[in-house]
This record gives structure tokens, C-alpha cells and sequence, in this order.
């Protein structure tokens, strides 16, 4: 498979899971967590879903559109291992963790915090959507759609 191939089956597994993490967060009060806001692409898909929702969003620094910039208080600037940890508890109703870099070295680094901390920041019954896949005992795996291929994209309920 190409990469242009692997990259499209990607995006259409994270467009697919957050159409359903959406339908279901709904339904759910809390805010909605966008970590790794990046270009702001997916940011702009929960917006554009979850119409008046408070998104919350991460990233080390400001890279998103012009058309895609939280607005200043829902906007978490710095590492995400530092910043983020001072939500624990607030509740998410949706979770989308968008931080993997492809390199098998350094997604282990993150691995090493970043299920606990995802954890501490969504409600019991609260969805997450993760590129990276999180291993933990409060984040329960949901089946995924036939047309999301294993491994390419996560989807959890926390419990
Ligand atoms: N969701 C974005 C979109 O659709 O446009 C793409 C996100 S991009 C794959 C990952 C982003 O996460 C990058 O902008 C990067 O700066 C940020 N990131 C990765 N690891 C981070 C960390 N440990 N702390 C802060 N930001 C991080």
C-alpha cells in the first residue's frame, strides 16, 4: 500500500470515529478536548458536529488556520504532559488525542503518560478517539465499524 494509500485510510478512519464519538458526546454534558490541535482540521470537524460545545485545545504551539484558532481561553499552548494535567477531572465528554508522530521511539515516550492522563480527563461513560492506541484500565475498547481497519485509529469508553 502506498503511503498516499495509508494516509487516506487514516484520515477516513479518524473522520469515521469522530462522526461517531460525536453522535454519542451529544448526549453528554462536559466539554470536548481536542489534543494535538495541530493544523486544526479535526478541530474545525468537532465544531462543525458539536455546534456550541467549549472545545478545549492542545498543542505545543499555534499552527492551525487562521479560520481554526480556539478562541484565547480554550486554547492550551506548551507540552501537553505539563499543561494538561491541571484538567484532570473536568469531565470531558469526548476526548479526541491526536498526538502520534509516526516514530515508533518517540510514541513510546508518550505512551508512558499519556493514557493516564487521558484518563483523568474524561467523564465515566465518556468517549475517547486516539491515534495512538491506550492501554488502560479505566479506558474500556469500543468495536469499531467494519470500515475502520484493526489498528489504524482507537476508539474507548471510559469506565
Ligand atoms: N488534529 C490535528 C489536525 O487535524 O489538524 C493534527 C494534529 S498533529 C498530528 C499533532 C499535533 O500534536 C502537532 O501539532 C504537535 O505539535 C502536537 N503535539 C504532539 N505531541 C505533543 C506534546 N507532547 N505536547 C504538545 N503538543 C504535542
Amino acid at each position: 500500500m502506498s503511503r498516499l494509500d495509508s494516509f487516506i485510510r487514516r484520515m477516513t478512519a479518524q473522520r469515521t470515529l469522530l462522526d461517531a464519538a460525536c453522535a454519542e458526546a451529544a448526549s453528554l454534558d462536559g466539554p470536548i478536548l481536542e489534543i494535538g490541535l495541530g493544523n486544526g482540521r479535526t478541530f474545525d470537524h468537532l465544531r462543525e458536529h458539536l455546534p456550541g460545545r467549549r472545545i478545549i485545545a492542545f498543542d505545543r504551539v499555534l499552527a492551525a488556520h487562521l479560520s481554526c484558532v480556539p478562541a484565547e481561553d480554550d486554547l492550551v499552548l506548551g507540552e501537553i504532559r505539563v499543561t494538561a494535567p491541571r484538567f484532570a477531572g473536568i469531565g470531558a465528554a469526548l476526548a479526541h488525542v491526536d498526538i502520534g508522530t509516526g516514530n515508533d521511539a518517540l510514541d513510546r515516550q508518550t505512551l508512558e503518560w499519556l493514557p493516564d492522563l487521558t484518563a483523568s480527563l474524561v467523564q465515566r461513560g465518556g468517549i475517547v478517539v486516539s491515534g495512538l492506541p491506550l492501554d488502560h484500565p479505566a479506558l474500556a475498547a469500543l468495536p469499531l465499524p467494519d470500515s475502520v481497519p484493526a489498528e489504524r485509529y482507537y476508539m474507548y469508553r471510559r469506565r
